[in-house]
């Protein structure tokens, strides 16, 4: 049976209990759904989502989505991965197969049982680009045999599974390549820049930077990039993406540190480390796509949202 848009949905989060999850969870259960969150604890904790546990529309299942899942739903967020280099080079085989075989699994399920489904895919599809902004009409520019390619090679072949899954069988599919995204939530150790920065920021320690900061980064914050998220969801069929979500405004790192450092009022110093092997030199999103068909855009500038991440980090470090 068809249903209707604003009716309750039962609604599948894998990779639920992680930073973007718990907020995407938050988010459909003010709107009103029944939300099932999937989550093998890799990076995600219980406590992302311990708030939401008395909630007698939220059950909690302990899932790695490399194994099948047998379940009644009507649409699937499949945003298991781990997402940070630190977390996605501990076990690059895991992550290839997370992303791999979690999307088969996945598209199984939604194949089954006629559910719409979306994928977190990732601006690392990029590579490290020569084209600039990118658009998502880009084919990117990525190493398929360095540290990062178990994570941007395991994102291209899960864009391609989906795109196989709607051709072959005719899922309901919708790509999302999400940029950088930050906000409370983000674990304090998965080495990613906007953690790093304020928590050695906070803790008077040197704030590190890679290179010669000159590096640039898009910074989204997590509301804007969850209510892109839902738009894109709820978009008519024929939106499949690939859609760009991501906030245009772009920073070297050297001004990133500089922001976080004023606004925490540390008098960290800053020392300068090597580059990591294959760190992107720029990535800003082309957004018009989403603007276009999505009426989306960011409306949280980077100090406004620092200044809640900074908040939270204050509680948790
Ligand atoms: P995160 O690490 O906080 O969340 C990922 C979640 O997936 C964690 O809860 C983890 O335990 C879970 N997970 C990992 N492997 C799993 C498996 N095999 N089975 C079940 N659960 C598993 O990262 P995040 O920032 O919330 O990212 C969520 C999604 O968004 C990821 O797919 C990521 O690739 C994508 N993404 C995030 C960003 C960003 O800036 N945060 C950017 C681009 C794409
Ligand atoms: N699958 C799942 N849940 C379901 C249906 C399928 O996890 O409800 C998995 C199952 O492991 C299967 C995979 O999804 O191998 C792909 O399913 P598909 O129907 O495309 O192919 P199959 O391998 O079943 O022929
Ligand atoms: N970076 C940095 N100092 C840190 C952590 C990261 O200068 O303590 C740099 C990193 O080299 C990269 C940028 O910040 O150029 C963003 O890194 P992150 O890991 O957050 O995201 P990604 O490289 O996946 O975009």
């Amino acid at each position: 049976m068809t249903r209707v848009y604003n009716e309750t949905r039962r609604i599948l989060v894998t990779g639920g209990a992680g930073f973007l999850g718990s907020h995407l969870c938050d988010r459909l259960l003010a709107d009103g759904h029944d939300v099932i969150c999937a989550d093998n604890f890799f990076t995600g904790s219980r406590r992302n989502v311990a708030h939401l546990l008395p909630n007698p529309s939220f059950e909690l299942l302990r899932h790695d989505v490399t194994f099948p899942l047998y379940l009644e739903v009507d649409e699937i967020y499949n945003l298991a991965c781990p997402a940070s280099p630190i977390h996605y080079q501990h076990d690059p085989v895991q992550t290839t197969k997370t992303s791999v075989h979690g999307a088969i699994n996945m598209l199984g399920l939604a194949k089954r049982v006629g559910a719409k489904i979306l994928q977190a895919s990732t601006s690392e599809v990029y590579g490290d680009p020569d084209v600039h902004p990118q658009e998502e009409s880009y084919w990117g520019r990525v190493n398929p045999i360095g540290p990062r390619s178990c994570y941007d090679e395991g994102k291209r072949c899960a864009e391609t599974l989906f795109f196989d899954y709607h051709r072959q069988h005719g899922l309901k599919i919708k790509i999302a390549r999400i940029f950088n995204t930050y906000g409370p939530r983000m674990h304090p150790a998965d080495g990613r820049v906007v953690s790093n920065f304020i928590v050695q920021a906070i803790r008077g320690e040197p704030i590190t930077l890679y290179g010669n900061g000159e590096q640039t980064r898009s910074f989204c914050y997590v509301d804007d990039l969850i209510d892109g998220l839902i738009r894109l969801m709820n978009s008519p069929d024929e939106i499949t993406g690939p859609i760009n979500i991501g906030n245009p405004n772009e920073f070297s790192m050297l001004q990133l540190a500089e922001l976080v450092r004023d606004q925490t009022g540390s008098r960290s110093e800053f020392v300068f480390r090597s580059l990591p092997v294959d760190d992107p030199r720029q990535r800003q999103p082309d957004i018009r796509r989403a603007a276009e068909l999505l009426g989306w855009k960011p409306n949280i500038n980077l100090a406004e949202g620092l200044a809640s991440t900074i908040d939270y980090f204050k509680k948790v470090c």
